[in-house]
């Protein structure tokens, strides 16, 4: 373990280099967004700021939420109770014990998974894991 103990004038310039660098940072952001403007990452309409999905495609994400099979987490029209499985999960039980997907697959899920997968679009990995 090393022991370091800055001077008050290290401390000032150490702080002045990370205020520095953080201004930095926020004007480059400024200007790739003037030269790559935000759009949403499905259909490509202009955002006001950020990444992420316009507010048209935000509301055409259909999550998936309970009832659903507790192994496949297929999602069920009726809640049938606790622990029943979906008749994919009996005929043909898989080798996991549980899997979950955030969002009912569509068009548009699909087009976002084939960007990441295919599309060199490593970015929409957050939007994808959050
Ligand atoms: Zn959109």
């Amino acid at each position: 373990m090393v022991l370091m103990v800055l001077g008050e004038d290290e401390v000032k310039a150490r702080s002045l280099v990370a205020r520095t660098a953080g201004g930095l940072r926020r004007m480059g952001l400024a200007m790739l967004e003037q030269l790559y403007p935000p759009v949403c990452d499905a259909c490509g309409a202009p955002l006001a700021e950020g990444g992420g999905l316009c507010a048209s495609c935000f509301t055409q994400l259909r999550p998936i939420t309970p009832p659903f099979c507790p192994v496949l987490g297929l999602p069920f029209e009726t809640d049938e109770g606790v622990g029943m499985l979906s008749a994919e999960a009996i005929a043909d039980p898989p080798p996991f014990g549980r899997a979950r997907a955030a969002l009912a697959y569509g068009e548009m899920v699909g087009t976002l998974v084939s960007r990441l997968k295919y599309g060199d679009r490593v970015e929409l990995a957050t939007f994808a894991g959050g």
